[in-house]
């Protein structure tokens, strides 16, 4: 599994397929945060452990992740 995959299941997953996401970068499995920001359009992916962010623009329809969870939140598995 790379970002790309991540993010697939962030725009297109159920609540629990995002539920189970964890960083992806060797040796990290940290927990994924991430930000939307609907009046640019903007979304933002990282983690806090390993320091990874990535940011996407021209996002125009709302994401699953963020109908489910909101326009922030912190993957954590409970
Ligand atoms: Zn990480």
């Amino acid at each position: 599994m790379d970002w790309d995959d991540v993010e697939e299941i962030l725009f297109d997953g159920t609540k629990e397929t995002i539920k189970n996401l964890k960083c992806v970068n060797e040796g990290c499995s940290g927990n994924i945060e991430y930000e939307f920001n609907s009046k640019f359009n903007s979304f933002v992916v990282k983690c806090q452990k390993c320091g990874h962010y990535s940011k996407s623009n021209g996002v125009f329809y709302i994401p699953s992740c963020v109908k489910i969870f909101g326009d922030k939140f912190m993957i954590s598995r409970q």
